[in-house]
């Protein structure tokens, strides 16, 4: 049998079971994935310079004759070293080859090279270290850059590669129909993945990037779509129109905004319909989305059907709870929590009520997802903080009712485009307004130099009885990190918060003993919560008024803003302090953003005119499919297209049966997993 694209990985020549494995390790199993194994850059052999002009303990393009080889070193370890000499007919330079015989016996004296490598050394004495070369008689002078891994090198993937594109032309395949090829100036894939591994040229590896890019947003766009559609069966949980939710929002302690009202109508709307409700409640931290939520459970209880809350942490999840049932029980809504640490007993208990419908509302993180959990009628599925879980947690959820309604609500403002793809054609109600008596956070970014001062004014507030947060990074949540946070906190006690009361938060810490803490810090017993991003995430304290971001350039803007937001809940005047030693134009631009504004929204288009889009791909958050290509190289414009190509294709035909659409559909389901989809 011929080798196919499909194959394995092990029939392309000279791929044995070893460098099989190797090739398995990067997630390449056949022809088809090597051949998508998409390069980050590019080497550009042409841009050589003589030995005397290159930049010492950086990478360097030499143009060399090695004249004279070494015989290989064997050192302890293992290790191997190989040496040979080398001139660019002025200055000569060592080059060094770490444990690669197989690279180093490429290397013929004699042979004139391009060589990239990192050279060090002085001015008498030069060396390139463990170079990537290609002969001077190659004719391709710009080469990909390949993600590797130990024992397979760029040399082997490139030969590798050409065998598979070989392949590739004897089974072309196209995903895309002529039309859409010509309407929106894309080059052939087959094209595409020939130039992206061997550009002629910069300009034809950016069209094939292009090309590349736009597939993988389109697939995107369809895959996700497709999940919808398939949820987009009837709904058993059409609700009465005739019920009156203002009964509800009108008992409650305050007045709704106009666009928490404005939410609540769209919302009640929807849950009259007999589609599933398919709704983004967006809003900025702060702007009430819990009453928006409330006033739907409200509204679903009335008709008899139950609704779900899921939140991304139990203190998000019981907080959430002791919001709703504050709200609901007078109601007579019943309301209940249900996160991994209720004891097996009384989990026993909630399931038994949850099937026979005595409960109207659980909350809880995804323990109410669990297999073992079934409902009476559950009409109404709301997440909380959505782009903490992934495109299957979210699915598991919608599964459990009959077609439920779903709400998802985010505090991460995104740009409208942005959300479009995250959240696909959501409908979207965004609360842009803050309810009245808000007063914006103040904002200064500071050096460590003026920690001290700062402090000053945090003790200040705290003798008007304000509480505060000092928020560590624990990026890794590796455990010096951890250990990192600890020794802060006790110095902090011991020294600038001497003589307040202060307590540790962090999420390494048990479930229990986080939810203590939070309530300890709630009841205003704790003065000052030093913490790691455990708070970033919805917790609502109204008279914590000041917060205190330690190496505020580890975070994004996105992430100060979310932080920022856990201050200015009340009616007191707020201050959050960044501290930063950092420098580098980048954090200073991101400091300057958040002393300047509070407005979400305008902060998502900064982060992602700073970041790109692919940040915002790249972030595991969203749950999206990873992307290989366009979350580098994708712009907006690009987007936009790939967003009008998906909604041509899907109008024409919403499940992509047609023939002429059937690769597209694989090329779908190979980027999701296929059980998504369905
Ligand atoms: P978020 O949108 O960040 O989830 P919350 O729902 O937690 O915001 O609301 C933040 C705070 O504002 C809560 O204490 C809530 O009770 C209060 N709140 C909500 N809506 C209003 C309103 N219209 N007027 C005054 N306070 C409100
Ligand atoms: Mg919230």
């Amino acid at each position: 049998m011929p080798t196919t694209l499909f194959s394995e990985i092990e029939y392309l020549k000279g791929v044995g079971r070893a460098r099989g494995e190797k090739y398995r390790r990067l997630g390449i199993n056949s022809p088809y994935e090597l051949i998508y194994h998409i390069p980050r850059d590019y080497l550009d052999f042409r841009a050589h310079v003589p030995v005397r002009q290159a930049v010492l303990n950086e990478y360097n393009v030499l143009k060399l004759t090695v004249f004279r080889k070494m015989p290989p070193q064997r050192i302890k370890g293992g290790l191997v070293i190989c040496k040979a000499a080398a001139t660019d007919g002025t200055d000569d330079i060592l080059i060094v080859v770490y444990n690669n015989v197989y690279s180093f016996q490429a290397m013929k004296e004699g042979g004139e090279y391009y060589m990239y490598g990192k050279v060090t050394g002085n001015f008498l004495r030069r060396e390139i270290s463990s170079p990537v070369f290609i002969s001077t008689d190659e004719t391709v002078l710009i080469q990909p850059k390949y993600h590797l891994t130990q024992g397979l090198s760029a040399n082997m993937i490139r030969t590798n590669m050409r065998q598979a594109l070989e392949i590739m032309k004897n089974e072309p395949f196209e995903t895309l129909p002529p039309g859409i090829l010509e309407k929106y100036r894309l080059c052939p894939l087959m094209r595409a993945l020939e130039s992206i591994h061997f550009p002629d040229s910069e300009l034809s590896a950016e069209t094939a990037r292009r090309r590349l890019a736009f597939d993988e947003l389109l697939k995107l766009q369809i895959g996700m779509s497709l999940m919808r559609t398939r949820s987009r069966r009837s709904t058993a949980f059409g609700m009465d129109s005739s019920i009156d939710v203002n009964e509800f929002t009108e008992g409650l302690p305050f007045e709704l905004t106009d666009d928490q009202k404005k939410a609540v109508k769209e919302i009640t709307a929807d849950l009259c319909r007999d589609v599933p409700m398919n709704r983004l409640l967006q809003g900025d931290v702060g702007s009430g989305k819990t009453a928006v939520a409330a006033a739907a459970c409200y509204f679903a209880a009335k008709n008899g059907i139950q609704s779900a809350l899921m939140a991304p942490t139990e203190i998000l999840a019981s907080q959430h709870y002791r919001t709703l049932s504050g709200f609901l029980e007078p109601f007579g809504v019943r309301v209940c929590l249900l996160t991994g640490s209720v004891t097996a007993k009384k989990k026993e208990k909630i399931r038994g009520e949850l099937s026979a419908g005595e409960i109207d509302v659980i909350v809880g993180t995804h323990a109410i997802i669990q297999k073992d959990v079934e409902y009476k009628a559950l009409g109404l599925v709301i997440t909380d903080e959505q782009h903490r879980f992934g495109v299957a947690q979210r699915a598991a959820l919608a599964e459990k009712g009959d077609a439920p309604h779903k709400l998802v609500m985010s505090a991460t403002p995104i740009p409208r485009t942005l959300a479009l793809i995250i959240y696909g054609d959501l409908d979207i109600s965004a609360i842009t307004q803050l309810p009245k008596g808000r007063k914006p956070v103040s904002t200064y970014a500071v050096t460590g130099k003026l920690r001290s001062r700062a402090f000053g004014f945090v003790r200040e507030r705290l003798d008007e009885g304000r509480q505060a947060y000092v928020v560590c990074p624990m990026i890794e949540e590796s455990e010096s990190e951890l250990f990192a946070v600890k020794t802060y906190a006790e110095n902090a006690a011991q020294g600038d918060l001497k003589g307040y009361t202060t307590a540790l938060l962090h999420g390494k810490m048990r479930a229990a003993e986080k939810d203590r803490v939070m309530q300890k810090f709630r009841d205003g017993e704790i003065q000052v919560l030093i913490c790691t991003t455990v708070v970033e995430v919805g917790v609502d304290v109204p008279n914590a008024a000041v917060m205190v971001i330690e190496n505020a350039e580890r975070f994004g803007l996105s992430q100060l803003h979310q932080l920022r937001g856990r201050v200015g809940r009340g009616s007191f005047e707020s201050t959050c302090i960044l501290i930063t030693d950092n420098t580098s134009e980048e954090c200073v631009k991101r400091m300057k953003i958040m002393s300047s504004t509070t407005d979400g929204f305008k902060i998502s288009e900064e982060d992602l005119k700073m970041r790109g889009p692919g940040d915002f791909f790249g972030n595991a958050q969203h749950g999206l499919p990873p992307l290989k290509i366009a979350d580098i190289a994708c712009n907006m414009e690009l987007m936009k297209q790939a967003q009008d190509c998906a909604g041509e294709i899907l109008s024409d035909d919403p499940l992509l049966e047609k023939p002429q659409n059937r690769p597209l559909k694989m090329d779908v389901m190979r980027l999701f997993s296929r059980d998504i989809i369905g």
